[in-house]
């Protein structure tokens, strides 16, 4: 595809009325997601710094008819970010607007990326309540595929979002909240980037606090005996890694205290010693796949400890505590199960990836309809919670649930998380069986893909899933873009069903490998296809 600028987006610009606004594009632009899954070359990168600017950019786009994209820092490793058209970055949107310390509220333009609010919020003495494993995320990327932490005084990062405003596709700017445009605001809470793009964010923060933390690593049996007693009430903030082949698993938990902090221990392994030596441990088990079992007894031996109960632990600001080193490439594909279904999820799945027979203390039936035979996967499982069926939560009391929320609304919610990494961004040849075995053993268990993540569910799958709630998330996108300026692929594939292909929606045309790994996108949205005649 030509990487010179379209006759017709010259002419669009030419004749602007609002020539004095700033449109801030370049061409030739490469996007990658962060895990190097997808790579891709968008007609148009534009980074706009205003509101009137995120204003401009959305009424050339529908002269121009393209379809729109906005990327955060694209963390999400699918294909949603993914386009051939217009890609739009917020990195230099990201101001804070007005804040009050006595209060909490803060408002913020919609690119600024978690650590850089983090920082503001520090200034303030304030902090974010809850964070995921990564600050990485701008703040409309986060809430936009329900992010979430791991606590069970909390539900998605965007319960504590008090209000938004997003530019539509015809240009204009709507503000929503509880009480105003609510439709609007459950669909926005999550809104897969379809419904248009979020310019600023009202937010509660809570006064800053420090946790103390401990990680405890044992038998896996131990986690599951405590399961439905305190493993998850215990402390504040509680998160497992569970290691399949050693049947152990690492217990994080944090709570709040006054006390000094106090940066944790380090060992050989920590740092780059111990990330190289897994990185390529990691890349000799894509030739022989039987060492993954002994890969893990030794890596997360070295790093947590080999004896049963060791223990390490620090007090650090929550801003740090919460965070963990992700380490590299990876496929994440996570789902929200109903808590209480935990231990039947990670019985069944050991059951069938370490072949146990009713010999074993630890069988289950799996009756996952997959062979593991010569099957060989990476580790850990991560997993953690959430709470959204509170009924005294206020999303819970005012019904302004996302329409597309992930979470069990009569229990609290578990996520697990079977990681994949990419060795030198190898794909490793587990995935297919695995995934397939996996996503089969959630849908059984009544669970929902987490909708940044590499999931495989259908469409029909989806629908299923949400039911009614998807109808009126379609109805209010449909409302919001009646042209399709903010779909493509990625969202026809999974939430837009059946309904005829929309004036801009982008198809794709194609994924290919690339030479040094991840798959080369390529889209066409109608306005971008010539004829013999055009230039
Ligand atoms: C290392 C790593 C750790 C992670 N840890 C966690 C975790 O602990 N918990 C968890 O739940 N998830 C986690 N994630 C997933 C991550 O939080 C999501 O993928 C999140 O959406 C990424 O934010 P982003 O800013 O990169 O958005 P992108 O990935 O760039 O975009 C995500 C979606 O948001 C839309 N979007 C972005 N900005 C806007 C805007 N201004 N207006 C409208 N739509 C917009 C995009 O169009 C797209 O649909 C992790 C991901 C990685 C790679």
């Amino acid at each position: 595809m030509s990487t010179a600028l379209d006759p017709a987006i010259a002419q669009a610009l030419a004749q602007s009325d609002s020539s004095a606004v700033p449109f801030r594009m370049r061409t030739n632009h490469v996007q990658t997601t962060w895990a190097k899954t997808f790579s891709w070359m968008p007609e148009l990168y534009i980074q706009p710094e205003s509101l009137e600017e995120i204003e401009h950019l959305v009424n050339l786009a529908r002269k121009c008819r393209r379809r729109v994209t906005t990327v955060g820092c694209g963390h999400s490793p699918s294909a949603i970010t993914c386009t051939s058209s217009w890609l739009v970055n917020l990195d230099n949107y990201n101001k804070i607007l007005a804040s009050d310390h006595t209060t909490g509220i803060v408002t913020m333009q919609s690119g600024i990326r978690l650590y850089q609010l983090s920082a503001e919020l520090e200034k303030l003495g304030l902090a974010m309540p809850n964070l995921g494993s990564i600050n990485h995320q701008s703040i409309a990327g986060a809430i936009s595929t329900g992010t979430h932490g791991s606590s069970l005084q909390h539900g998605l990062l965007s319960e504590d979002i008090l209000s938004l405003r997003i530019t539509l596709a015809d240009g204009t700017t709507k503000k929503c909240s509880r009480g105003e445009n609510t439709e609007l605001f459950r669909a926005s809470l999550i809104s897969l980037g379809a419904l248009g793009i979020i310019t600023e964010i009202t937010f509660k923060a809570v006064p800053a606090y420090t946790l103390k933390w401990k990680q405890i690593i044992d038998k896996d049996v131990k986690m599951f005996n405590r399961w439905s007693g305190d493993l998850w009430t215990h402390a504040h903030y509680v998160r497992v890694w569970w290691y399949p082949y050693t049947r152990r698993a690492v217990v994080w938990s944090a709570s709040e205290t006054n006390e000094a902090v106090q940066d944790p221990k380090t060992s050989w392994y920590d740092g780059s010693l111990g990330y190289y030596i897994y990185h390529n441990l990691l890349y000799v088990a894509q030739y022989i796949p039987r060492i993954l079992p002994w890969v893990e007894w030794f890596v997360f031996g070295s790093q947590y400890g080999f004896a049963d109960g060791t223990t390490t632990g620090a007090v650090q600001s929550s801003a740090k505590a919460l965070l963990m080193n992700c380490l590299y490439s990876q496929f994440v594909n996570e789902w929200a199960i109903p808590l209480s279904k935990g231990p039947e999820a990670l019985r069944r799945l050991s059951s069938w990836l370490n072949h146990l027979t009713p010999e074993d203390p630890d069988y289950v039936p799996h009756n996952i309809p997959f062979s593991a035979e010569g099957l060989y996967v990476h580790a850990p499982v991560e997993v953690r919670v959430s709470d959204t069926s509170n009924p005294e939560l206020d999303s819970v009391k005012s019904n302004t649930r996302p329409y597309l929320d992930i979470t069990s609304h009569d229990e609290p919610t578990l996520y697990l998380n079977a990681t994949l990494y990419r060795p030198y961004h190898a794909d490793p040849p587990c995935r297919q069986r695995y995934y397939e075995a996996f996503e089969w053993l959630m849908r059984d268990l009544g669970g929902k893909p987490h909708w940044a993540k590499n999931f495989e569910a259908d469409g029909m799958q989806i629908e299923r899933m949400y039911g009614s709630s998807l109808q009126q998330w379609r109805k209010v996108r449909e409302e919001a873009d009646p042209d399709g300026m903010f779909v493509g692929p990625w969202h026809r594939r999974f939430v837009l069903g059946l309904s005829p292909r929309l004036p801009f929606e982008e198809v794709e045309l194609s994924q290919r490998p690339k030479w040094s790994g991840g798959l080369r996108y390529l889209g066409i949205t109608p306005s971008q296809i010539k004829g013999p005649n055009d230039a």
